[in-house]
C-alpha cells in the first residue's frame, strides 16, 4: 500500500542507500522542504565494521540535520585522547569537539529512527536499476517498480554495482587494501595514571604491519581497532583474527600492561577494505555522495566525516539551485564534483591515509623526519590543546561549528595570498 502510493508520488529526489550519507541527504533535503524517497535494500543495518569513531567535525554535521537524538542514543563522546607512538607516550589531547565512538550499525538504526517524518522511506527495497529519461531520471526497484523524480542521489556504499552500472569508473588507490579488526573489552583505559577515553597506539610495533591501533569507549566497553594498510602476511591476517590484543601485547610492553586482564564482550570481527575513487558518471538527474563515490582508508580514518561534510556541501551550494528545474544536467552536476573546496577536502582524507602508512613503513630518511616531527608535536602539545590522534591539518573547531568547506577555502586563499607574494 505504502509502496503503491509511492510509485504514484512526484519526488524530487530518489536517495538510493540510507547509510549515514544517504540519510544526511535525505534528512537535510526534507528540512529544505523537498520531497524525498529513501530507500535502502536492509532495514534494520545487519552488523558490519565500519566506521567506529568520528570526529567532533562529523559529529558536528549530524547535529546541524536536526539528528541529536540519534547522536545522543548512539554516540560516546571521547573527550580525553592518549596518544602513542611505539611504547612511547606523546601526549593527551582534547579534541574540541569531542571525538565520538560507536558501532556503525547503531548509529544508521539510530538515524534511521529519528529521520524527518517528510521522508518517504521504503525500506527493504533494494534499486536494480536507474535509468535516464527525456523527462528525468527513474529509478527500478529490483521488483519491476518504477518511480521518477528531478535528481538521484546514489549513496549505495561500497556496493559498486549500481554506481558502475550506471557508468562510473572506480580507481583504486594506494594503500590499496587495509586489514581491519575489531573487538569490544570488558576494560578500562587510562595513562600515566589518569583515565581517558580513548588511546591511540601509531607505529605500535617495530618493524610490524600495524599502521595504527586505537582503543576508545563505546558505551561500557572498551572497543579495538587496528588497521594494517598495505600487503599483510597472511600469518599477521591470521593472528591478529584469532587474538588482536595478545599480537598487539606481544609486541608492545605498554599494550601488554594497558590491556592486561581484560576479557572479550564481542566477536572478533575483520574484514579486508579496498581503497579507491571514482569517475562519477557522466549521468543527467544522478549524483553519487559518501563510499558510493570513494573508499578513503580507514587507517587514516575521517571517510565519515567526509562523507558527511560532502552530503552538507551539496545540500547548502548545490541542491537548492539544481532543484528550480524539471532534472539536473550532467554539466551542472561536474561542477558540484569539480568544486574546489570538495577536491581539496578528498586529497586531504585520502592524504591521511598515506600519511599513516608513511608513518609506519617510510624507512627512508623523509619517512625518520616525519616520525620524529610527529613525535616533536606531540610532545609539544599542550595536555588539553585541541587535537586529534592523526595529529595532521586538523585545527581547533570552536562550538558552534563553522563549515569545513570555507575552512578549506580561506586557507587555499590564504596560501593563494603568500603564493602571489612570492
Ligand atoms: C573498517 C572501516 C573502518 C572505518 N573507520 C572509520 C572511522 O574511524 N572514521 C570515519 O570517519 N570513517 C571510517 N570509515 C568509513 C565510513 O564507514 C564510511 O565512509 C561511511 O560509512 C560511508 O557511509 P555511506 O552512507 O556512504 O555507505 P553505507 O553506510 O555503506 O550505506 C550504504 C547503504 O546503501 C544500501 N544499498 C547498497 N546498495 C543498494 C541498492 N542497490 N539498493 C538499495 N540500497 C542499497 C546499503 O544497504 C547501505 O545501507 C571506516 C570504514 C571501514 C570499512
Amino acid at each position: 500500500m505504502e509502496w503503491e502510493r509511492a510509485q504514484h508520488a512526484v519526488y524530487d529526489v530518489c536517495v538510493v542507500g540510507a547509510g549515514s550519507a544517504g540519510i544526511a541527504c535525505a534528512q537535510g533535503l526534507a528540512l529544505q522542504g523537498r520531497r524525498v524517497l529513501l530507500l535502502d535494500r536492509a532495514d534494520p543495518q545487519p552488523p558490519t565494521l565500519k566506521a567506529e569513531k568520528l570526529d567532533g567535525e562529523g559529529v558536528q554535521a549530524l547535529l546541524r540535520l536536526g539528528l541529536d537524538p540519534a547522536v545522543t542514543a548512539a554516540l560516546t563522546p571521547l573527550r580525553r585522547v592518549g596518544v602513542y607512538f611505539g611504547r612511547r607516550y606523546l601526549a593527551t589531547l582534547e579534541p574540541r569537539p569531542a571525538e565520538a565512538g560507536f558501532l556503525y550499525h547503531t548509529l544508521v538504526n539510530q538515524l534511521r529512527a529519528c529521520l524527518d517524518p517528510r521522508i518517504d522511506f521504503q525500506r527493504g527495497t533494494r534499486v536494480a536499476a536507474v535509468e535516464t529519461t527525456a523527462d528525468g531520471p527513474v529509478v527500478v526497484t529490483g521488483t519491476g517498480d518504477r518511480v521518477a523524480c528531478r535528481l538521484v542521489v546514489l549513496a549505495t556504499g561500497e556496493a559498486r554495482g549500481l554506481v558502475e552500472a550506471c557508468g562510473a569508473v572506480t580507481t583504486p588507490v594506494a594503500p590499496y587494501t587495509t586489514f581491519v579488526v575489531a573487538a569490544s573489552y570488558d576494560g578500562s583505559l587510562h595513562t600515566a595514571g589518569r583515565p581517558v577515553d580513548a588511546l591511540t597506539f601509531h607505529h605500535p610495533i617495530p618493524g610490524g604491519p600495524v599502521a595504527y591501533a586505537t582503543f576508545f569507549r563505546v558505551g561500557h566497553d572498551v572497543r579495538a581497532n587496528v588497521f594494517c594498510p598495505g600487503p599483510l602476511p597472511e600469518s599477521w591476517a591470521a593472528d591478529l583474527q584469532a587474538a588482536p590484543t595478545a599480537v598487539l601485547a606481544a609486541g608492545n610492553p605498554r599494550i601488554a600492561a594497558l590491556t592486561e586482564g581484560w576479557t572479550a564482550t564481542s566477536p572478533i570481527t575483520s574484514r579486508k577494505v579496498h581503497v579507491f575513487q571514482l569517475t562519477p558518471p557522466d549521468r543527467t538527474g544522478l549524483v553519487v555522495l559518501g563510499d558510493a563515490g570513494h573508499v578513503i582508508d580507514p587507517a587514516g580514518g575521517g571517510g565519515l566525516v567526509f562523507a558527511l561534510l560532502e552530503v552538507e556541501l551539496f545540500l547548502r551550494e548545490y541542491a537548492p539551485a539544481w532543484l528550480t528545474g524539471a532534472t539536473v544536467p550532467a554539466p551542472a552536476i561536474a561542477t558540484y564534483y569539480a568544486d574546489p573546496r570538495r577536491r581539496q577536502a578528498v586529497d586531504r582524507f585520502f592524504g591521511a591515509g598515506r600519511y599513516i602508512f608513511d608513518l609506519n613503513h617510510d624507512a627512508s630518511l623523509r619517512g625518520r623526519r616525519r616520525r620524529w616531527t610527529f613525535i616533536l608535536r606531540h610532545r609539544l602539545a599542550r595536555v588539553g590543546a585541541a587535537g586529534s590522534p592523526t595529529g595532521e591539518g586538523r585545527s581547533a573547531w570552536p562550538l558552534p561549528a563553522p563549515y569545513l568547506y570555507e575552512q578549506f577555502a580561506q586557507a587555499r586563499l590564504a596560501r593563494e595570498r603568500v603564493l602571489s607574494r612570492g
